[in-house]
């Protein structure tokens, strides 16, 4: 991976970064930007989320910035977090002081003291993330890549700078991270550090719900979804924090007679809708379609299998599976569950005589929504 250095200088052109350069230097601070925007410099992905690392106290940096800034700047503080907030324009820029963690095994919250760059990038969750482009006027645009991130990102690599099973052990959510950038940015994960998730992953259990979402619907909203859902269930993960979609995996075969692997199915609905809609509750929708078919699952000596009234189940198993996910539990859930519940409803009308009072019916009860429940029914029958 190779950018000219006058090409990295040109994203880090703007009027905020020079002040954050001019203001670290007056302070005698080193200043970096590192992260996210600078892995997305090299991924060519506009970023607007600004991350800066000062050797020194973040918020200090952060004031004197603000105010060379002026009008239309806005500025936060958070003084229990060390960090504040610089909003300029459409930018946002996060301040905060180069931080040392250290964990001990019977604690799940880290010791942490001011640090150096380098145990700043220590503790960040993959190689491509460490990188830091300094902003100190004598070395503008240098990039500080320790652990070899951009060969990882040549190769589209995601890996831990550490030893994968402390990166992981000291905050689990970074398993979630690791499947969730694989699969958004189309990465492979390093087979030590995947290897790890594997070994790690019970220490799932004491990251919150909330962290767990804000990943899983990345996942959800990623260009081909699926990626992540095997990712999650080879790593042993999904069992543990989605167990009703494992519940959909195998073919049951009797009497010569077997049936589709639904988790399979289930995965090819949800990247084919996801090929027409971004909308994050109707990849919801297309995730639940059938989460209620092992629950409903019969054999029957003259039809075969059945899963009778499946889409009725799987929308009263919503509000349970919605309430432990803290997912909302409010219009967007209703809206899934009334997907889950006419899920079938058009293909029904396809196959039967077809009564003007039968289409009405499904317009009223769809409503609104009847495009996003035939772009579902289109993903459904296609796959
Ligand atoms: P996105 O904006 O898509 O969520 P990102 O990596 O650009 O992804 P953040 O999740 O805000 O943005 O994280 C910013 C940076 O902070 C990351 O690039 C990484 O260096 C660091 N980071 C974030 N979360 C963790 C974590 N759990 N463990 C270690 N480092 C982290």
């Amino acid at each position: 991976m190779y950018i000219k250095q006058e090409e990295i200088v040109k994203y880090i052109s703007d009027k905020p970064f020079r002040v954050i350069s001019e203001v670290a230097d007056e302070l005698g601070m080193e200043a970096y930007v590192i992260g996210g925007y600078v892995r997305d410099i090299f991924l060519y992905r506009p970023s607007k989320d600004i991350d800066i690392v000062a050797v020194g106290s973040g918020i200090q940096l952060a004031e004197a910035v603000a105010r060379r800034l002026g009008k239309r700047t806005h500025l936060s503080v958070f003084k229990n977090f060390g960090t504040a907030q610089v909003k300029s324009g459409d930018l946002e820029i996060e301040f905060v002081g180069a931080r040392k963690e250290s964990y001990t095994c019977d604690s799940r919250k880290p010791v942490v003291e001011d640090g150096t760059l380098e145990d700043d990038q220590n503790r960040r969750d993959f190689t491509i993330n460490a990188l830091a482009l300094c902003l100190n006027r004598s070395r503008y645009g240098e990039l500080v890549d320790p652990f070899d991130g951009l060969s990882d990102m040549d190769n589209l690599t995601i890996r831990t700078p550490l030893n994968p099973d402390i990166t992981f052990s000291n905050d689990p959510l970074r398993m979630m991270r690791a499947i969730r950038f694989a699969t958004q940015l189309g990465f492979f994960i390093d087979p030590d550090t995947f290897d790890a998730i594997e070994r790690n992953r019970e220490r799932i259990s004491i990251i919150s719900k909330e962290r767990i979402i804000d990943e899983l619907n990345k996942i959800i909203l990623s260009p081909k979804p699926s990626i992540g859902f095997e990712l999650l269930d080879r790593s042993g993960l999904l069992e543990l924090i989605f167990p009703e979609l494992v519940a959909l995996k195998g073919i049951e075969t009797k009497e010569g007679i077997g049936h589709k692997d639904n988790f399979a199915h289930t995965l090819m609905v949800l990247d084919r809708l996801s090929r027409t809609s971004d909308n994050l509750w109707l990849r919801w929708s297309a995730l639940l379609h059938d989460i209620a078919k092992p629950a409903t699952k019969r054999f029957d000596k003259r039809l075969g299998w059945t899963f009778h009234n499946h889409n009725f189940i799987g929308e009263k198993m919503i509000p349970g599976i919605f309430r432990r996910m803290k997912l909302p539990m409010n219009e967007k859930m209703k809206y899934v569950q009334k997907m889950v519940t006419l899920h079938m409803r058009p293909i029904a009308l396809a196959d039967d005589e077809v009564t003007d009072s039968a289409i009405r019916r499904l317009l009223f009860d769809a409503g609104n929504d009847i495009d996003d429940l035939m772009k579902l029914c289109e993903a459904d029958i296609t796959s």
